[in-house]
């Protein structure tokens, strides 16, 4: 990945893609400590290459940074700047973007005091996380063997690199057995959310949600939220328990890398139908026109990447 032609914003500069390089001493290399971002940018027709809810993304990650009490060393305005340019210079017309803010090699141990943030925002072409026929079809989860963080053993309101060793662990063990993605689920052992992703279900035409203790606060969570109020759904925030995810009529997960992805089968049992559900294909389709600008409708969601 590190060898290929285009640029990346690093420290407020735009260098070339194979000179976007650290030290081995990297300090959020060897402990974790970093917060990051997924977000995506879209082709609209209305204002062409547009990037989705980027203060939201932005806003998070100075809220991630906020809780590690890492120093951000560059404005909102200008990270979001930054991140408009690294579309645009790559000539990208939709794009995932990933900014990081991390510590460097000043230093090293847990008492490094000389740290300073640094921060990376890269983009590149990654279509879609699912296959065409998962969007449809939905994908086959397992209950994960490995436990979500407990809300006092990591931050997971931070989108913080070192989480992220839990999420890898739990999806590569779904992998193995030959499932999609993985449910994680609390320390108390109600459901929490994807390797990746928020969870919802579906059950007598009522949405439900996991609180959001120990997940993400996502943002394709809250984009659900209010597509679903406009479609007339009520949403409900509950303690959900792996056996009325067996039961329930549909299921799907949200993220800016899954986007909206039904879930057709957890633990070996068939959920609903076995396919994409009714009311996840008309959130699926809210979603898709929000991103892309099809009617107009959340202007507001979208950043031009030629502003
Ligand atoms: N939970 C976790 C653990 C995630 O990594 C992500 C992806 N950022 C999500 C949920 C979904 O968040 P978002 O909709 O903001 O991408």
């Amino acid at each position: 990945f590190a060898d290929r032609d285009g640029v990346i914003w690093l420290d407020g500069e735009l260098v070339p893609w194979r000179d976007a390089r650290v030290h081995v001493l990297t300090h959020t290399l060897h402990y974790g400590m970093g917060v990051f971002e997924g977000v995506r940018a879209y082709h609209t027709e209305s204002s062409g290459t547009a990037i989705f809810k980027l203060k939201e993304h932005t806003d998070r990650l100075f809220r991630s940074a906020h809780i590690m009490r890492m120093n951000m060393p560059f404005s909102k305005d200008e990270l979001n700047a930054a991140q408009k340019a690294v579309v645009r210079e790559n000539g990208l017309k939709e794009a995932y973007l990933r900014p990081m803010a991390f510590l460097g090699s000043e230093g090293m141990g847990l008492r490094a005091d000389k740290l300073q943030t640094h921060v990376m925002v890269a983009a590149w072409e990654w279509p879609s996380y699912m296959s065409p026929e998962a969007r449809e079809q939905g994908i086959k989860i397992r209950t994960s063997s490995y436990t979500r963080h407990h809300v006092n053993i990591t931050m997971c309101k931070a989108k913080a690199n070192g989480n992220y060793i839990n999420s890898m662990l739990a999806l590569r063990e779904a992998l193995d057995a030959g499932c999609e993605e993985a449910l994680l689920l609390d320390n108390e052992g109600y459901v929490a959310e994807g390797s990746g992703e928020n969870f919802f279900m579906v059950r007598d035409g009522i949405i439900y949600t996991p609180e959001l203790t120990s997940c993400l606060d996502g943002i394709t969570r809250a984009t659900i939220f209010q597509l679903a109020a406009e479609a007339g759904y009520t949403i409900r925030e509950k303690r959900i328990t792996r056996d009325e995810v067996y039961v329930a009529d549909e299921a799907f997960f949200t993220g800016t890398a899954a986007e909206v992805l039904p879930i057709r089968e957890h633990d070996g049992r068939v959920i609903g139908a076995g396919k994409r559900g009714p009311v996840t294909t008309i959130l699926q389709q809210m979603y898709f026109d929000a991103v892309k600008g099809v009617g107009n409708k959340h202007p507001e969601w979208l950043a031009p990447v030629s502003e």
